[in-house]
C-alpha cells in the first residue's frame, strides 16, 4: 500500500472513489466550518477548537476520504486523536506534538436510505458528514431524524461521541440513541463492526474507541412542527411552572422544548422563562395551521431554522464596531430570548437557534424530578453572588435511556440546566474567563453535582466527571478500550475515562 502523507490536497479530498457497501457516494452538501482544518493543512500549522480555546499543534493534520487511508495512518502513527467539526469546549480535541490528528469532516457520504415496513427507515452515513447534510438528505427522501441538537454544523461521529442532544421527552433526543449500527477502525488499523450488543458502550465513545467510520441511524417518516412558545412571568410563577407533574404535562406535549431562565435579581416580579416549543403536526393540522395563515419554513439548503437565532455574530461585529458596553450586549442578548411568531416546518428545520458565536457554556442534566429545587437553589446562589449570566440560563428535557453507558440521560430522565456566557465577557487583558463569571459557573456546577448531575461530555467543567457515572459502565467502557486499543487516548481521555487502561 502506498503511503500516505498528512498533506493532501483538495482535488484529492474531493475526489469520491467507488464505496463498499453498505455506503452510497452521495455529493458532499456543505463544506466544513471554519474552525476545521483545511485539506493539505501543514502539519506544523497550529489547529483549535471552535471557540480558539484549546490550541494545539499536532505532528500531523490528516484529512481521509476511505477507510485505506485511515487504516494506514492507524497501523503508521503511534499516537492518534480524531476531530470532527471541532466544536467541542474542553480539552478533548488537545492533541501533543507527537500525536497526529485525522480530521473527518471529508469522510462525508450520505447512503441511500433503506425502507422499513411501517414507513420507517435506517441510513448509513460516514462519521464525517455533518449533522445538517444527514438530516437535509432525508428531507428530500421524506425521512427525518427523530431529534435534533440545536447546532447542525456538527458531525455525526463527533455528535455521538459526546451524547450530543437535543430536547424532548417523547422521542430518543440524544443522537446516540438513534445508532443501530457502527463501523469502526482499531489502533491496530483493523476494521470492527459493532455489534448490538456492544453498542451502548461505542454510541457514546469520547472519541476513545476506535476511529468511528460509519454509522446507522434509525429514521423516521418526515413530519412537520408548528411552533408553539410560552412565556411566564414572575419568579414564583416560575418556581410553580417547574412542579414536577406540570413540567412533565408540558414538556411531554410538545416534540421538542427549550426553556430560557431570564433571571432578574433586583426584581424577582421581572423574572422570566420563555420557552420554545415545537409540537408536532399531522398532515390535517397542517393544512389547518396553514388555513389560519400560519407561515410555511421551506428554507433547507440556505438553511433558515423554526427557530433561526443568528444574531451573536451580527451582534459581535457592531459591539466591536462601536465598543458597546457590557450591560448594552447583555441588555440585547437577553432581550432576544422571547416568544418568536408562530411558524410550520419540516422537521429538519427543527434546531431551536444557531448560536455560533464564541461562547463558554457549563452544561448539567440532573434527575428530572429535581429540577424545580435546582433552580431555586441556581437562583439563590446568582443573588448571593450577584451574578446574572449575560444569555438566559436553558434548560432542555432527555428520556432516560439504556442505549448508551454514560450519557447525561443513562439510565434516567433528566433536565439538562445550561449557563453560558459570550467570550465579550472575557478578561480583555488575558482573554480568560473573568473571576465572577469563574465563581459563578463553579458555584452552578456545584449545585448540579450535588442533585447528582452529570455534565455534558462536549462543554466545560471543573470537576472530574468520572465519578458521576456507573463503575459498571466504565468496567465495560474500558474492557472495549483494552479490546481495539488507546491509540486514540489523549491526556483528557486518560483523566476523564479508563480508556487505554488508566
Ligand atoms: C454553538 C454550539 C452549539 C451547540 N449546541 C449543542 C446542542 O444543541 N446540543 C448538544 O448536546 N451539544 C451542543 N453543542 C456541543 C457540540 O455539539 C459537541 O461539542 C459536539 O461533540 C461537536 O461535534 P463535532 O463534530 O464538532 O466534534 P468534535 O468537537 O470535533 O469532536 C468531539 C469528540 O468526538 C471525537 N470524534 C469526532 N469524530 C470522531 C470519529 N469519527 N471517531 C471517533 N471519535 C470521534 C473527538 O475525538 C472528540 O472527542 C454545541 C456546541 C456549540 C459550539
Amino acid at each position: 500500500m502506498a503511503a500516505i502523507t498528512p498533506r493532501m490536497n483538495t482535488s484529492q479530498a474531493s475526489r469520491k472513489p467507488g464505496v463498499v457497501a453498505p455506503t452510497v457516494a452521495r455529493p458532499v452538501v456543505t463544506a466544513p466550518p471554519p474552525s476545521v482544518p483545511p485539506p493539505g493543512t501543514l502539519p506544523s500549522a497550529p489547529i483549535s477548537n471552535w471557540n480558539g480555546e484549546v490550541v494545539s499543534k499536532p505532528r500531523a493534520v490528516y484529512t481521509p476520504v476511505r477507510d485505506a487511508e485511515i487504516i494506514q495512518i492507524m497501523t503508521s502513527e503511534k499516537k492518534v486523536r480524531v476531530s470532527g467539526a471541532m466544536h467541542s469546549f474542553n480539552e478533548q480535541l488537545f492533541v501533543d506534538r507527537d500525536t497526529a490528528l485525522i480530521n473527518m469532516t471529508h469522510f462525508n457520504r450520505v447512503g441511500e436510505p433503506q425502507r422499513l415496513a411501517g414507513g420507517s427507515a435506517t441510513i448509513w452515513v460516514e462519521a464525517g458528514a455533518l449533522v445538517k447534510d444527514v438530516s437535509t438528505a432525508l428531507h428530500r427522501h421524506g425521512l427525518a431524524l427523530e431529534n435534533l441538537p440545536s447546532l447542525e454544523y456538527i458531525t455525526v461521529g463527533g455528535a455521538i461521541a459526546n451524547g450530543v442532544h437535543g430536547s424532548g421527552l417523547t422521542s430518543p433526543a440524544t443522537l446516540a440513541e438513534q445508532v443501530i449500527g457502527m463501523e469502526v477502525i482499531t489502533s491496530a488499523g483493523e476494521k470492527k463492526v459493532v455489534s448490538e450488543a456492544e453498542l451502548p458502550v461505542y454510541r457514546i465513545n469520547l472519541g476513545s474507541l476506535g476511529v468511528v467510520t460509519r454509522v446507522q441511524l434509525k429514521c423516521v417518516p418526515d413530519f412537520d412542527m408548528v411552533t408553539n412558545d410560552g412565556k411566564i412571568v414572575g419568579e414564583d410563577a416560575v418556581v410553580a411552572a417547574l412542579e414536577h407533574k406540570r413540567l412533565l404535562a408540558d414538556v411531554g406535549a410538545q416534540q421538542s422544548v427549550t426553556y430560557f431562565f431570564n433571571p432578574n435579581l433586583a426584581d424577582p416580579t421581572k423574572t422570566t422563562l420563555v420557552s420554545w416549543g415545537m409540537t408536532r403536526a399531522t398532515a390535517e393540522q397542517s393544512r389547518a395551521a396553514e388555513g389560519e395563515g400560519l407561515q410555511r419554513k421551506v428554507n433547507y439548503d440556505g438553511r433558515g431554522s423554526l427557530g433561526t437565532f443568528a444574531v451573536f455574530k451580527a451582534y459581535e461585529r457592531a459591539a466591536n464596531a462601536t465598543g458597546a458596553s457590557a450591560s448594552e450586549v447583555k441588555a440585547f442578548l437577553r432581550d432576544r430570548f422571547q416568544p418568536r411568531e408562530r411558524r410550520i416546518g419540516r422537521s429538519a428545520l427543527m434546531y431551536q437557534m444557531h448560536l455560533d458565536h464564541p461562547s463558554h457554556d457549563v452544561s448539567y442534566g440532573v434527575p428530572l424530578e429535581r429540577a424545580q429545587e435546582a433552580f431555586v437553589r441556581v437562583m439563590k446562589k446568582m443573588r448571593e453572588l450577584n451574578y446574572e449570566a449575560p444569555i438566559p440560563m436553558g434548560m432542555r428535557f432527555l428520556k432516560g435511556t439504556d442505549k448508551t453507558l454514560v450519557g447525561m440521560n443513562s439510565g434516567r430522565d433528566v433536565a439538562v440546566f445550561e449557563i453560558f456566557t459570550s467570550v465579550l465577557f472575557d478578561d480583555t487583558t488575558t482573554g480568560a474567563l473573568r473571576d465572577d463569571v469563574k465563581a459563578a459557573h463553579e458555584a452552578f456546577e456545584a449545585i448540579m453535582i450535588e442533585l447528582g448531575g452529570r455534565p455534558h461530555w462536549a462543554k466545560e467543567f471543573f470537576v472530574n466527571p468520572r465519578s458521576r457515572h456507573d463503575p459498571r459502565a466504565w468496567q465495560r467502557f474500558a474492557t472495549e478500550s483494552a479490546a481495539v486499543g488507546g491509540k486514540l487516548v489523549n491526556a483528557w481521555a486518560k483523566q476523564m475515562t479508563p480508556a487505554g487502561g488508566a
